[in-house]
């Protein structure tokens, strides 16, 4: 079987502390070690007004030439893809055609972290919130996706039930229903568009107060049913032992919604591989 991972993280990353073995060498051996076939390194570039430093802290030259040098060194053996998970990139339209002029990218991902003006969603005290200010705050991130999916120079959106996944591990119920109606048209849009989404497992690994997540499978199935046919697989790992994790369930669950292939970006197209 073909071994992909889309979606991982390194030291470069603001929320991995330096002190970690997750530089990209360190990444790009256990990938290797595990048997992947493709490893794409996908730093975050959250370039959001919201937060402090992330941009300045992000060293680009450093950054390609340690990527472009791992990717030599594993040449015919595992493709190491270079990418970004760009952050709220709708905030700033000409940033990503310079970001994209910096390095010879494959892939391109498109995120929302950051509640508007607040904190991250991974922080938010949903817990502390009436219904009617949790409801707002799903309506601005429901707000800020349909920013997101008109983004020119994205290829893969990632975890669209991003702040479901918070709200799980903090007990708080939520219905589906109320992100059916307009999560099903952002999916129409980036089927038009040809772009892909991912399956994010990083859910997987954290147990949720033991309330399953069953968002991540909802939003793939309405992805199919719009025609979506770009799934790439996603670790999202920060860490060496998360590379690839859950790997074989994603591809089970997905072949079982209907995909028959996982696909993975090679300057900016997908290659197709049958699951
Ligand atoms: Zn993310
Ligand atoms: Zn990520």
């Amino acid at each position: 079987m073909y071994r992909s991972d889309s979606h991982t993280h390194t030291t470069y990353s603001a929320d991995v502390p330096d002190d970690r073995p997750a530089t990209p060498a360190d990444m790009c051996a256990a990938a290797y070690k595990m048997g992947l076939s493709y490893f794409a390194i996908t730093d975050h570039y959250d370039i959001s007004p919201y937060i402090d430093g992330f941009r300045q802290k992000f060293a680009f030259a450093q950054w390609q030439k340690e990527l472009l040098l791992e990717r030599e060194k594993y040449a015919g053996k595992m493709y190491v893809a270079v990418g970004l998970e760009y952050g709220e990139p709708y905030l700033f339209p000409a940033g990503i055609d310079e970001t994209l002029s910096y390095a010879p990218f494959d892939v391109m991902l498109g995120s929302v972290h950051y509640v508007p003006g607040t904190t991250g969603y991974l922080t938010f005290p949903f817990h502390e919130c009436t219904e009617d200010e949790r409801r707002r705050v799903f309506d601005d991130y429901l707000d800020a996706w349909e920013q997101l999916v008109h983004t020119p120079g994205i290829d893969v959106f990632t975890h669209p039930t991003y702040p479901l996944r918070y709200c799980l591990r903090k007990g708080v119920p939520f219905s589906m229903r109320d992100w059916e109606e307009r999560m099903r048209m952002f999916l129409a849009h980036i089927v038009s568009r040809g772009c892909g989404l991912e399956f994010n497992a990083a859910p997987y690994r954290v147990p949720d107060k033991g309330i399953p997540d069953h968002t991540t499978e909802t939003v793939l199935r309405w992805y199919k049913e719009a025609g979506g046919e770009i799934l790439t697989f996603a670790s999202d790992a920060h860490f060496q032992k998360d590379i690839a994790a859950h790997h074989d369930f994603a591809l089970r669950v997905a072949r079982e919604i209907g995909f028959r292939y996982i696909a993975v970006y090679k300057e900016h197209k997908p290659e197709f591989h049958r699951i």
